[in-house]
């Protein structure tokens, strides 16, 4: 939803973010702060191609679920255009547990690879948690073993896989504190989710920064109060623009984690009904209390698939014994 037509006559400034007229609030532009990303691990990538390492990356999918399908192959092409060596795995819907395990277990022993991705959801009959635990934790890229929780957790991020939506989210939360002069440490952030995907990392993460960490679900019993606390609100929660604009704190720094796929007007050119992508906040509503707000799509969808590739080099980097890579 674009800024355009919110104001065709905003400008980016030099951080990314951009503020339609009018509004209270200035936009993150996860697009383009993907794009540094890549960029730089595309560099990074170079200078170790000449010291004779490829990052490699095996992305697994397993049945034919279509938006899957997607997600898989953008990441193979990110991969692509980062110079990192890429393969992928199209398993039937009907592998067995047996016959994945063995998979994962001949790509931890692979060294031409250094992360290996299997794309989730898995097909009902196979166990997420035990498969996921079976990637070797320095390979495991989307950063969902438990080795890589409990090091996130104890804030032991030199040896950590941060989980992509996670950090991409905090690379975009740094650009508008930044951009605004904000200092997260000390401040009040509120995650609105606790899924071991997005919600808990995120807090892990802000805890880490010295933030004072609320994180709200379900059962949380004021969501509207505990939201106005929020001088960061993090939303994460999977329900089309719940998070009101008149709950959020004048001044807050917003990050949308949330895509949801709504109705839109009219038919699309085979005459079907028209989608199109909001985030957990009413994003128009937000606009006039929050001081900056990531827009869905373009703010922190982007980002993930870029912190796919900044794991990818990390752990090529980290098993091939040279440390942090320079991004
Ligand atoms: P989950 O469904 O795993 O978790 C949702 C969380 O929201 C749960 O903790 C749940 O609470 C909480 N919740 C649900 N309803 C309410 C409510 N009414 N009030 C308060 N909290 C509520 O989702 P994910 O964490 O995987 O994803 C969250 C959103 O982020 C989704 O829209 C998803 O599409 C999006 N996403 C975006 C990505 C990206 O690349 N940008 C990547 C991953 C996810 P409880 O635990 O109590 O059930």
């Amino acid at each position: 939803m674009a800024l355009a037509q919110t104001d065709p006559t905003t400008h980016p400034n030099e951080q990314g973010v951009l503020r339609p007229s009018g509004s209270r609030a200035v936009l993150i532009d996860g697009k383009r702060a993907s794009e540094e990303v890549v960029a730089k691990i595309s560099e990074a990538a170079r200078g170790l191609a000449a010291q004779g390492l490829k990052p490699g990356l095996a992305v697994i999918l397993v049945g034919e679920d279509p938006a899957s399908q997607v997600y898989v192959k953008s990441k193979g092409k990110a991969a692509v255009a980062c110079g990192f060596h890429s393969v992928q795995y199209d398993l039937a819907a009907t592998t067995s547990e047996a016959e994945l395990l063995a998979l994962i277990q001949k790509l931890n022993a692979d060294q031409a690879i250094h992360g290996i991705l299997l794309q989730l959801p898995l097909p009902g009959r196979l166990d997420p948690t035990r498969v996921i635990e079976a990637i070797s934790p320095s390979k495991d890229v989307d950063g969902l073993h438990p080795v890589n929780s409990g090091l996130l957790a104890i804030g032991d991020l030199s040896r950590a896989l941060i989980p992509c939506t996670p950090a991409g989210s905090m690379v975009l939360l740094d650009k508008a504190a930044k951009a605004l002069g904000v200092d997260l440490s000390g401040s009040e952030a509120v995650v609105v989710g606790r899924s071991n995907l997005v919600g808990k990392p995120i807090a892990q993460l802000l805890l880490g920064r010295n933030a004072t960490v609320t994180i709200a679900h379900s059962r949380t019993r004021d969501l509207p109060a505990t939201v106005a606390r929020a001088d960061i609100l993090i939303a994460a929660v999977g329900r089309p623009e719940m998070i009101r604009g008149a709950w959020i704190k004048p001044g807050a720094l917003v990050i949308d984690v949330g895509i949801n796929r709504v109705a839109g007007e009219g038919q699309d050119a085979s005459g079907h009904p028209k989608t199109r992508l909001v985030g957990d906040v009413a994003f128009t509503e937000a606009l006039d209390r929050a001081a900056a707000i990531t827009p869905v799509p373009g703010g922190v969808g982007p980002m993930t698939i870029a912190m796919l590739m900044e794991n990818t080099l990390r752990a090529a980097t980290r098993i091939a014994g040279l440390g942090e890579p320079s991004l």
